[in-house]
């Protein structure tokens, strides 16, 4: 009778409770789903009690929640399921992670932290899991906006160093692994000191800008990556690109600098702002994404020396 009176107790403090919470029994099924579960959720306690759907709260798809994971005492597979896993400052049985959830009944994406603990009986036996959830959208939103503005050139709206550098990484990674080609431009304004002493800074920035949105504008969005290298140098990554189809960027970028016949106050025999561009792809005889950027760098070097407003490749022959 007073287990019975406890349990009434139990439930009604989880129903009135403003986090929103829910229980699975031993086998798994849904015992208290409380009113800011269904609020968050859309899901009706009558919906889910009783059963083992409480994923269709927050997945489109059949997956585990975090509860199952503390059910199946497997904290290893954390990892597997949440963007963020920050069970390893938990006590003995409770998880905690992070994940993006999109809510089918009730819409809209958030981003949820979620813990989940065993509840045991006085012999260690587990009977229940307990979930809660809360909701973290704005604060991952702005830390989401703050890693992007980390990631971007002040002046020029691009892709920055340090982003360039994390990318090359990365794509050097993939190739590795994957066998796809790998290419790299390296981009130059030519005679920039002369435009910047002539026409002043505030000219020289402008042309930085445009010089970025032509650059972008004859580049894959989604899958090259534009940055600013540093001064008036700017760098492109193509992945799944050899040789060939980085030179028909270059040449793209080239001509459409052209085409933009931005002034130049030199008496140099174009009078428009040029621009130099080394090409490189990743080859066997390369160890680092450095000797990618070396290589890129040489044949920048090299079209400096041939004259300048062209391009060059080092395309060694891979081993
Ligand atoms: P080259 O054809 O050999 O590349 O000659 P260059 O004059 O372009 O090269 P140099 O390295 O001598 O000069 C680069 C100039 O770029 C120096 C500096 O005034 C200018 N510069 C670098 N960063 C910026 C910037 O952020 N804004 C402006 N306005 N100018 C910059
Ligand atoms: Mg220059
Ligand atoms: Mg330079």
């Amino acid at each position: 009778m007073r287990e019975a009176k406890s349990h009434t107790f139990a439930v009604q403090l989880m129903e009135h409770l403003v986090v929103p919470t829910f229980v699975l029994d031993a086998a798994g099924r849904v015992i208290i789903w409380n009113r800011a579960c269904e609020r968050m959720t859309g899901v009706a306690s009558s919906a889910v009690l009783g059963t083992r759907h409480h994923w269709t709260g927050f997945y489109q798809q059949q997956r585990r929640c975090l509860a199952d994971l503390v059910l199946e005492g497997a904290p290893s597979r954390v990892a597997e399921f949440y963007e963020i896993d920050r069970s390893l400052d938990c006590q003995t049985g409770a998880l905690s992670a992070e994940n993006w959830c999109v809510f089918p009944s009730g819409g809209g994406r958030r981003y949820l932290a979620i813990d989940a603990g065993p509840i045991c009986a006085d012999d260690g036996t587990l009977i229940a899991v307990v979930e809660t959830l809360r909701d973290i959208t704005a604060q991952k939103e702005a830390q989401l906006a703050l890693e992007l503005l980390a990631s971007l050139d002040g002046l020029t709206g691009i892709a920055n160093r340090r982003a360039f550098d994390e990318r090359v990484e990365s794509e050097w990674a993939l190739s590795a692994l994957s066998g796809q080609p790998l290419s790299l431009l390296m981009i130059d304004i030519d005679h920039f000191k002369i435009y910047n002493d002539r026409l002043g800074h505030q000219c020289g920035d402008d042309c930085l800008k445009r010089i970025a949105r032509i650059i972008g504008g004859e580049t894959r969005s989604e899958i090259d990556l534009v940055a600013r290298y540093g001064g008036e140098e700017f760098a492109v990554v193509l992945p799944h690109a050899g040789i060939d189809a980085a030179l028909s960027v270059a040449h793209r970028i080239l001509e459409a600098t052209d085409r933009a016949a931005i002034p130049h106050p030199d008496a140099s025999p174009h009078y428009r702002v040029t621009i130099s561009i080394g090409a490189a792809s990743r080859d066997l005889a390369m160890n680092t994404p450095a000797d990618l950027i070396a290589a890129a760098d040489a044949s920048l070097y090299a079209a400096k020396q041939r004259g300048r407003n062209l391009i060059v490749a080092q395309c060694r022959a891979a081993a």
